[in-house]
């Protein structure tokens, strides 16, 4: 079959591998459409950070050139005899993280946070190839929801999201600002709005900005514009009770600060390298909340990811319009994505195109 293979920093290889064979608890799909995010940009052309390519990964075990793709919808085509369900032909989109099942975490519903957590398409083969290997447990069905193979392939990046939106616990009635409207942030913006009608979005390019409002943002502001979003905050009378930071910028957790007010939950969905000031005495007195999270709890948030995708009307081609071939992923996937000009919000991948078509809702 054919697969991008990472080698090292600036170096992904489409090269003819051998299709992967399934163990027990496994499926093996036939990819239909991959989505590439930041942190697959990142690795390319900063890393190998992440990829187990010098070193045996602790968990995985993988080492050496890697198949990247940890956001993956594909098509049942065979499964281990120990797995139940998943017929096959049937759509279904993995999570990605895998999770040992029987550490403290994982018996507390947080397999996100399991000690021996391993992601595939991070620490071992993942989905930027024609066939993929991944454990059922990954695995959630989608054929029932009457989406696209492509907006099945959004379904990891919006359980991301949906798991940043449950450790926010934004109720009805209370306000979200979101600080950045990229892979992440849209799809927060939509989980958001379903709960709140005071989802307030900023980010410096318009265009990500009229995607939020398409996707239910109640106001959206561009940073570095005419209107800052603390007037608009007081325009619309609103005192924050959750500010989810996606930009992952110094900027951006300076803002969530600055715009936080008494008792505001400032989610950290955006990872924050570097030291910062914090003000301890802040937090205590008004009563803030700094929040982590992390991935995303496959049983929980895989399932409730579909059903809002599923959800909107027209499905999601202004989000994610184009599926790359293999041979595109570099030139006009990774490397735009890590510089920063790419315009498209979703970038996905389909192994088996020539040339890139558009997607279909
Ligand atoms: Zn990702
Ligand atoms: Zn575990």
């Amino acid at each position: 079959m054919r697969a991008a293979r990472f080698y090292g920093r600036r170096d992904i290889r489409i090269e003819e591998v051998p299709e992967p064979s399934i163990g027990p608890g496994d499926l093996l799909l036939k990819i239909s459409a991959v989505g590439i995010c930041g942190t697959d940009a990142h690795e390319f052309a900063a890393g190998p950070q992440m990829f187990p390519i010098d070193h045996p990964h602790p968990v995985s075990g993988h080492v050496g050139p890697m198949i990247p793709g940890h956001e993956l919808a594909g098509v049942v085509v065979d499964k281990a005899p120990d797995v139940a369900g998943f017929e096959a032909g049937s759509l279904v989109v993995s999570g990605a993280g895998i999770s040992c099942g029987t550490c403290h975490w994982c018996l507390r519903a947080s397999t996100n946070l399991c000690e021996r957590y391993s992601t595939l398409g991070l620490h071992q083969d993942g989905g930027l190839a024609e066939y993929a290997a991944v454990p059922a447990s990954t695995c959630v069905d989608a054929s029932g929801w009457g989406i696209s193979a492509d907006t099945a392939a959004l379904a990891q990046p919006m359980s991301i999201a949906v798991h940043a939106l449950r450790r926010g616990r934004l109720q009805r009635a209370e306000s979200a600002v979101i600080l950045g409207a990229g892979g992440i942030g849209v799809f927060l913006t939509y989980a958001a709005a379903a709960w709140s009608d005071q989802v307030f979005v900023a980010d410096l390019d318009r265009r990500r900005l009229q995607v939020a409002e398409s996707l239910g943002a109640t106001k959206t502001v561009e940073v570095g514009g005419e209107t800052s979003i603390e007037t608009v905050l007081d325009d619309n009378r609103t005192i924050p009770s959750v500010i989810y930071e996606v930009s992952g910028s110094a900027a951006g957790f300076e803002q969530a600060l600055r715009l936080a007010q008494r008792g505001t939950r400032i989610v950290l969905v955006g990872l924050q390298h570097g030291h910062k000031q914090v003000d301890p005495v802040d937090i205590s007195l008004r009563e803030l909340e700094l929040v982590g999270t992390s991935a995303h709890v496959c049983s929980l948030d895989l399932p409730e990811a579909l059903r809002l995708l599923a959800s909107r009307d027209g499905g999601w081609t202004d989000v994610a319009p184009q599926a790359l071939s293999l041979n595109e992923l570099v030139s006009d996937g990774l490397e735009p994505l890590a510089e920063n000009r790419t315009t498209r919000i979703k970038t996905l991948v389909d192994p088996w195109v020539d040339t890139a078509r558009a997607t279909s809702a």
